[in-house]
């Protein structure tokens, strides 16, 4: 495994921001199992989690400009590094170019910070992603294999938080997953209020 300290990188016309690698989940789909980087980018394995300043010293070196969307995402949760996550949010939201910030998540930061967190991230992101995964709890067990015996629960409950922030609340299911499974988490995200996105499966 090679490490380095990429903390951003493109896609497109989009930049990522990766600034750790703890998860509390081990998905079947992970992007980790595959390899060092995420389509073409350098390893996104970190020497060592970034601090606020070196996550701010790798955001100033970009023209933000550039991009029409900015996403926490790399390889690992961000919700498993809040302080820096929310600095990094609100160092953003002081440049005059920044474009829309959405976190992409796996929903279980209440879980993973002992307490509720939504308030806090959603007065910062436009958008906030949830990775819904599966419409059933088992099947949602068995996908995301999650170390906390209600991650099911708590990220539902952190999604109908989600909601009543400012943020725009998305949850996410790749399209390979059966019918019966989308619809599913059809009926579930309509019942917390977020909105569905059935995202194309590509790793
Ligand atoms: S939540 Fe994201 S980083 Fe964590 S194992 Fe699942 S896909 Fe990988």
């Amino acid at each position: 495994m090679k490490k380095a300290m990429n903390i951003t990188y493109e896609i497109g016309n989009k930049l990522y921001v990766n600034i750790t690698n703890k998860c509390p989940c081990n998905c079947t789909f992970c992007i980790r199992n595959n390899g060092d980087g995420a389509y073409g980018s350098d390893s996104l394995w970190l020497e060592h989690e970034p601090s606020c300043d070196e996550i701010r010293n790798a955001l100033d070196s970009r023209d933000l400009s550039k991009y029409v969307e900015i996403i926490f995402c790399g390889y690992g949760e961000p919700t498993n590094h809040l302080d820096a996550l929310k600095d990094a949010a609100k160092y953003l939201k002081t440049k005059q170019n920044c474009p829309p910030l959405r976190l992409n998540t796996n929903g279980l930061s209440d879980l993973i910070n002992d307490r509720s967190t939504a308030n806090e991230l959603g007065v910062l992101f436009d958008t906030i992603s949830i990775s819904l995964n599966a419409g059933t709890k088992s099947e949602y067990n068995a996908v995301t294999r999650p170390s906390f015996s209600n991650a099911f629960e708590a990220m539902q409950k952190f999604t109908s938080d989600c909601v009543k922030t400012p943020a725009r609340t998305v949850m996410t299911v790749v399209d390979v997953i059966p019918k019966s499974e989308i619809d599913a988490s059809s009926e579930l995200c309509k019942k917390l209020g977020a909105v569905l996105r059935v995202r194309k499966y590509d790793c």
